[in-house]
């Protein structure tokens, strides 16, 4: 915006003018590097095989479980192998949970047995089960109106469907019933929550997903049925007859355990102490492979810092490649990172966290000077069918406590139109992602980082929001 001021106007805006020096336009040399790099990267990557020894080796990797430790140690030796600096592991405390066995039954008025999967951090029904009549409510702010008498005793259902956007925009709306139906249900005398899967297929899979309880409510538990599951169980309630179901859930939770975010950099030649940091989440659900969510965006900015490496140029700023623990139960990584960190210093994030679909829009968050910097890269992109984006990215969630600090993001959104198929069921699996549209992602990262870290002057600072802690 300030670029099209008149030198002499900025001499009246001191604070913009802090950066306004540098807005003429970008190096051209640089847009030139950043191409060839994205255009090499295309060809040449190998993140296909970074998913796969991620997922077919380590597997499954819920916070707190053996396979989270492995999943730290795995990236630890992945990051050495691949020529990674200053490669480390910060210890994270996480939350241990295991799932433990389930069963549903529709016991009244035609028995049929139901493909469930209990929610995560769900309390079990201990061993006796849970047996009551069905109440079904649309959402959860009819549930919130109805009197206790109604509620009391019942297994509340809300069988309220997602719907299936580009831009993953029906998870939001979606998602409330998942986290906190429980307690909304269990202040009212319910004695268990049934939903419909937040997911877009119809795949007899239940979708897992973080549930939290209200620590003034009892804690009931809670499980979701896949969707052709729940669509038997509307049935029967559609037929006037009073619905039964039975319960038995032995999902427990253990001692909070040990993991690691798992860091490593290629040093900056110029400015060292100046940081871009791109990552995802090396934690997953359990009950697949955590291909799509996340070995995806570990794989993408694994290879993206990768492919620098390979060019055997060094960038003026500090590439951070970061693993984050557990985002899935609680963002427990993301926070003791930004905990630790010295925020001021990262200059732009860049989180890869909504699968391998293939990029069709670049969108930011940086300070209105800078924006012509994320002007530059999306024209830089605009030939892979990247679209420009808005400058109101929230980023990603593991780099939303640096954003909420003040640090800028980038955010190269995914083509989701089928990611809510596979999230958090059995199969996310490796055959799920498309081996092109992966490297696309590579190509983009490789590009745009390249570029954050080599670009003359800053994305500016974001204002510092305050978080209930912090006040
Ligand atoms: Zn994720």
């Amino acid at each position: 915006m300030s670029r099209l001021l008149p030198a002499i106007a900025l001499l009246f805006l001191p604070a913009i003018a802090l950066h306004a020096q540098d807005t003429a336009s970008v190096d051209a040399d640089l847009v030139k590097q950043s191409v060839s790099l994205r255009n090499i990267a295309m060809q040449n990557s190998n993140a296909w095989e970074i998913l796969e020894s991620l997922t077919q080796e380590v597997g499954p990797r819920l916070a707190g479980s053996p396979g989270d430790q492995a999943a730290v140690a795995w990236a630890m030796l992945k990051m050495q192998d691949l020529g990674f600096e200053n490669v480390r592991a910060q210890d994270v405390t996480v939350p241990h949970w295991e799932r433990g066995q389930l069963s549903v039954q529709i016991t009244n008025p035609h028995p049929q047995s139901l493909v469930a999967v209990a929610l995560g951090g769900s309390v079990g029904t201990g061993e006796e089960g849970i047996e009551a009549p069905v109440l079904m409510v649309q959402n959860l702010e009819e549930l919130a109106k109805l009197p206790a008498s109604q509620v009391e005793g019942t297994i509340v259902f809300l069988p309220g469907r997602m719907e299936r956007h580009k831009d993953g925009s029906g998870y939001g709306p979606a998602v409330a019933k998942r986290s906190s139906g429980a307690s909304v249900a269990a202040s009212l005398g319910a004695r268990a929550l049934v939903i419909r899967s937040v997911g877009t297929d119809n795949n007899r899979l239940g979708h897992t997903g973080a549930m939290r309880y209200d620590l003034a409510q009892p804690r009931i538990p809670a499980v979701a049925l896949s969707n052709p599951d729940s669509d038997i169980l509307e049935y029967q309630l559609s037929q006037g007859q009073p619905v039964s179901l039975r319960i038995n859930l032995s999902a427990r939770h253990l001692d909070p355990a040990r993991s690691a975010n798992v860091i490593g950099e290629i040093p900056g030649s110029d400015l060292p102490e100046e940081i871009v940091i791109i990552g995802g989440h090396l934690d997953s659900w359990d009950l697949g492979t955590g291909a799509i969510d996340d070995g995806a965006g570990v794989a993408i900015t694994m290879e993206a810092a990768r492919q620098i490496l390979l060019s055997g140029k060094r960038p003026k700023r500090t590439i951070r490649v970061v693993l984050f623990a557990n985002e899935e139960f609680g963002l427990s990584g993301a926070t003791e990172y930004a905990r630790l960190a010295e925020v001021e210093k990262h200059i732009l994030g860049m989180e890869g966290d909504f699968g391998a679909g293939k990029v069709w829009q670049l969108a930011s968050r940086v300070a209105p000077e800078a924006l012509y910097k994320v002007e530059a890269m999306q024209n830089m992109l605009a030939d892979l069918g990247v679209e420009p984006g808005s400058n109101d990215s929230g980023g990603g969630a593991d780099i939303s406590p640096l954003l909420k600090a003040g640090m800028p993001v980038l955010a190269p959104r995914q083509d989701g139109t089928e990611y809510f198929d596979i999230h958090h069921t059995a199969n996310d699996t490796l055959d799920k992602v498309n081996r092109d549209d992966l490297d696309q992602n590579v190509a983009i990262y490789t590009a745009l980082t390249w570029f954050a870290a080599n670009v003359e002057g800053d994305f500016g600072r974001l204002p510092v929001e305050e978080t209930p802690e912090s006040q």
